[in-house]
């Protein structure tokens, strides 16, 4: 490990958990507040020299990164905004926002199983679980040696999650739940998982609940491993639950309240997702910035040409301007403010961001941005996960909308 390396992970470590005096300067976007320099450089160094050489392969193989997870463990980025009296980093959204970019500028797939891990398992296992669940759960999901999952999707169901057919039946002391959860992210390595079932159906997603379901249970099987388009390297499949019986502590938060949670859970979640398809973008449009510079045609390089500059003109505007959305939806949930109108405007720019750089990448790179070996195409299947979970594209618009709409009626 580089000299300098070692310096930002030691002081990014002795750092963790300390207040960040400077976060609420970081408004202006301008520059970072030390620590989150710190962490960006941490991340972006882990991501050069652990995850860009072996993304490839990774992907190719469609194996899981399990020792680039712990290596992320080691780091304090598996339980990043998870306080310290848990056993986590303590840091906030800014600083996980920049991890999810700079992590998945090296590997999309690491990059979710980073952000299942730190916002959608242990992010409301901290918020609404009992202090049995946080003791139970999250100390042994921090370092990267397990990680968690987030069961929400069922098959006839993603967008409308509120129709959660899986239900979830009181029998004494325990709940026995049945049904199928689909799509879900870190499926077969989770060694537990935030699962939303129905306990009164009658009260449509007000009569649903979350539970913690600790993995392998009996009772619950994984179906298939999906084959994926893109993010190849993370697993994905069914849960599918045949009267598994789970203890009554296990519920998290109150009975129906889950489909709150889940919508809670989400909207922060959806910063993540913009920093993963921030990293994809850059990554796609740095390689395209060098390719312009070495390949030559007609007797120039190809970075002379206008074409090729309004391209990548187009890509570092449409990359800034999604940055500084996820930054500035970060800084408001950081400080306690309204943030999803501003989470839904980064999730969706940036997620259309990366499709549309990694998309214009292929282009400058002709045909060597559709072979392998360039990695363009890596960055094109990736990037198109980003526009369909936590929230597709057009759910995004429905919530901005909703939320314009309710401002202006105010
Ligand atoms: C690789 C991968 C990983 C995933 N990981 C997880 C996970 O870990 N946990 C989890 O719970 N889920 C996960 N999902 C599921 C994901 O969140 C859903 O696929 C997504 O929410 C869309 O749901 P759907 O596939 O059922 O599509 P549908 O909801 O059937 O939507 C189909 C189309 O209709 C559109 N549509 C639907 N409703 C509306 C509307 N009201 N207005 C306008 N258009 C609409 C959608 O935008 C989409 O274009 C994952 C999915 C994939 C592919």
């Amino acid at each position: 490990m580089a000299f300098l390396q070692r310096c930002s992970r030691a002081a990014f470590l002795l750092r963790r958990g300390r207040p960040f005096p400077l976060v609420r300067q970081a408004s202006s976007l301008m520059d970072l507040p030390e620590t989150h320099e710190m962490l960006r450089k941490t991340c972006r160094d882990f991501a050069d020299n652990e995850l860009a050489p072996v993304a490839s392969m990774l992907d190719q193989e469609a194996r899981y990164p399990a020792k680039q997870v712990k290596g992320m463990g080691d780091l304090g980025l598996m339980a990043l905004t998870t306080s310290e009296k848990y056993g986590g980093t303590g840091m906030d959204y800014l600083a996980y926002a920049i991890a999810m970019e700079e992590i998945s500028r090296g590997c999309a797939s690491t990059g979710v199983v980073l952000s299942v891990n730190n916002s959608l398992f242990l992010g409301p296992l901290e918020k609404y679980g009992s202090d049995y669940l946080k003791e139970t759960f999250i100390g042994p999901h921090v370092d990267g040696s397990r990680v968690g999952a987030f069961a929400l999707s069922e098959p006839g169901n993603g967008s409308d999650a509120g129709a959660a057919s899986t239900t979830a039946r009181d029998d004494g002391d325990c709940w026995v739940l049945n049904g199928t959860k689909a799509w879900i992210t870190n499926g077969f390595e989770s060694t537990a998982a935030i699962v939303f079932a129905t306990t009164d159906k009658s009260l449509q997603h007000k009569g649903i609940s979350a539970f913690v379901v600790p993995k392998p249970t009996e009772g619950l099987t994984l179906g298939k491993l999906e084959k994926k388009l893109g993010i190849r390297a993370s697993s994905t499949c069914n849960l599918i639950f045949e009267d598994c019986r789970i203890p009554k502590e296990n519920l998290l938060g109150e009975p129906g309240q889950g489909f709150k949670i889940a919508m809670t859970v989400l909207d922060a979640g959806r910063i993540g997702i913009a920093g993963q398809a921030i990293g994809i973008a850059q990554a796609a449009y740095e390689l395209a910035v060098r390719y312009a510079q070495e390949r030559k045609a007609f007797n120039q390089p190809i970075a002379k040409m206008q074409t090729i500059q309004n391209k990548i003109a187009d890509m570092a505007c449409r990359i800034e301007s999604s940055r500084l959305l996820t930054w500035k939806a970060a800084a408001l949930k950081d400080s306690g403010r309204p943030h999803v109108k501003a989470a839904a405007m980064a999730k969706l720019t940036a997620s259309e961001t990366a499709t549309f750089v990694s998309h214009q990448a292929i282009q400058v790179l002709g045909g060597m941005g559709y072979v392998q070996e360039m990695q363009a195409e890596r960055h094109y299947r990736d990037a198109r996960i980003t526009e369909i979970y936590e929230g597709t594209s057009e759910i995004q618009r429905l919530v901005i909308a909703g939320q314009v709409l309710k401002e202006q009626n105010a």
